[in-house]
């Protein structure tokens, strides 16, 4: 195949369904048509940037169609898209702009003021508002241009923090996007006539991945919701009458909490996804109660992203599990010394397939603590198998939490605790929270000598990290618990969380 990439699908579909709506986002309606020729302009104006194959193009954004076309016309280019957080704070951004040595970066106007505060990235050549986005994509030139990938070629960039040091740029292939997009067909079997809410951002590969990605494959239509809001999405659902939704538990757990749960027409729906976090058995049944078809899926930004995949007639003999390996792909839960755990017995999950990232941009030493030699990922999950293979996630052998969705690592805000000038040591936990599944809590030593209040740190590191990272709860603390070793007891400061 002359192009096996991501950048021929909108000239495919645009010659197989030039008409059916591709997108529909703030009541405007793009076709597959459409869309090829404004990603067509696009590409052409990014060339005349200087773009070529390999390159790197930046979008910063929530929500917006500009976000897929951007990316179908880097593609277009042979060249690598680099979605980033439009949560995060300047220096995250800047951070990840310098690290993949983005060339263009495209903003909407929700980041012009963290665009604003970027300062010396000597990669980027060109900054792009949504206000000229407009203009090239009304002048760009409209010559065809399809630069040819392999599967093996990098598509994406995506950061994910970690438990120790810097960000790191998980690097897609075009194959590991393409075998994420069958191994949910398999699962879900969407169809060419599916309305697929986009409800979850889409600069995390979940949203992308589960929803976008295979409807524009499928030749269905994604309707874009700018950013996550539970009456919007009823009336979404009610007006575009949406057949299949992906979304992380917090959200599903918003939606059935709505006033409008039991009256609203829910009819259209053939079912709903939840991933991203643990997804408990009271929420499943809660949807199956009121007759949706609601499913779970396991995976990380690192598996593009689904490993594992519970169907929806399983959910109630297999309660709690994360289901078995979806179709393209092993799972194996592994003992510390890699061999693989009996029955009931719990241990790390390690995945393999076409869907696993070959490794970290330009960090060869995450890379190889990540990924065996044999090619297994390890996702630093604890689960167990049963009798029959499902998967049962209990716990992270990774320093981790959850927050709405979002992973907080506590050793980056740690680390940017611990530039304060009054902050001798800190430690932070993830704590139960209704609304949010998970919050963060800081335990701070300060220094002799000093005076800070729990606010002020909280203010410091508004400056430097997004809001979701910021410890909900900091107390001052004359010491941490420490084990024998020196580490500090996480589970003990966990115990004496606040409620
Ligand atoms: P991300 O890379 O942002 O997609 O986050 C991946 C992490 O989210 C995994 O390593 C798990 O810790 C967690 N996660 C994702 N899906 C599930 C699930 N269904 N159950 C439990 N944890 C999950």
């Amino acid at each position: 195949m002359r192009n096996a990439g991501l950048g021929g699908w909108p000239a495919r579909r645009a010659q197989m369904t030039p008409s059916r709506p591709a997108f529909v986002f703030r009541d405007r309606t793009l076709s597959y048509a459409e869309i090829h020729e404004r990603t067509t302009r696009l590409a052409g104006r990014l060339r005349r940037a200087g773009v070529t194959a390999g390159d790197r193009v930046a979008y910063l954004g929530p929500n917006h169609v500009a976000f897929a076309e951007t990316m179908f016309a880097t593609h277009k280019l042979g060249a690598v898209f680099v979605p980033l957080n439009s949560r995060l704070a300047a220096p995250e951004i800047a951070y990840m702009l310098a690290d993949s040595g983005a060339s263009v970066l495209i903003h909407a106007p929700e980041c012009a003021e963290s665009v604003r505060a970027l300062t010396d990235i000597p990669s980027l050549t060109a900054v792009v508002s949504h206000d000229l986005y407009d203009e090239w994509l009304a002048r760009g030139p409209d010559t065809p241009i399809d630069v040819p990938v392999t599967l093996d070629d990098v598509a994406l960039i995506l950061y994910t923090s970690g438990t120790t040091g810097r960000p790191k740029g998980a690097m897609l292939t075009h194959g590991n996007l393409v075998w994420n997009c069958y191994n949910l067909l398999v699962g879900v079997d969407l169809r060419s006539d599916e309305v697929t809410l986009v409800s979850a951002p889409l600069f995390h590969v979940a949203a992308l991945n589960q929803t976008l990605l295979p409807t524009f494959l499928k030749g269905g239509c994604s309707v874009v919701m700018p950013s996550w809001d539970v009456e919007r999405c009823y009336d979404l659902i009610e007006k575009h009458r949406v057949t299949w939704m992906f979304g992380v538990t917090t959200m599903f757990a918003a939606f059935a909490g709505s006033p409008r749960w039991q009256s609203a027409d829910l009819s259209s729906l053939r079912s709903l996804m939840a991933g991203g976090a643990p997804v408990p058995p009271s929420l499943i049944r809660t949807y199956q109660d009121r007759g949706l078809v609601f499913c779970q899926g396991y995976g990380l930004t690192e598996t593009a992203p689904g490993a594992t995949f519970l169907e929806p007639a399983q959910s109630t003999r297999k309660a709690g599990s994360a289901g078995v390996p979806v179709f393209f792909a092993d799972v194996r839960v592994v003992r510390p010394d890699l061999t693989d755990t009996a029955p009931g017995e719990p241990g790390e999950v390690l995945i393999q397939g076409p869907n696993v990232t070959p490794g970290y941009w330009n960090n060869p030493q995450a890379t190889r603590a990540a990924i065996h030699e044999d090619g297994w990922f390890r996702s630093g999950d604890i689960a167990t198998r049963d009798e029959d293979g499902y998967l049962y996630i209990v716990d992270r052998a990774k320093d981790m939490y959850i927050s709405g969705g979002e992973n907080v690592y506590p050793a980056e805000v740690e680390g940017a605790l611990a530039e304060h000038p009054a902050v001798a040591e800190a430690a932070v936990v993830g704590v139960p929270d209704e609304r949010w599944g998970e919050v963060g809590h800081a335990f701070v030593v300060p220094r002799p000598d000093t005076h800070v209040t729990g606010g002020e740190l909280r203010d410091f590191l508004l400056d430097r990290l997004a809001k979701y990272k910021i410890p909900r709860y900091v107390d001052l603390v004359d010491d941490l618990p420490r084990t024998g070793s020196g580490k500090v007891r996480k589970w003990d400061l966990r115990t004496r969380a606040r409620p």
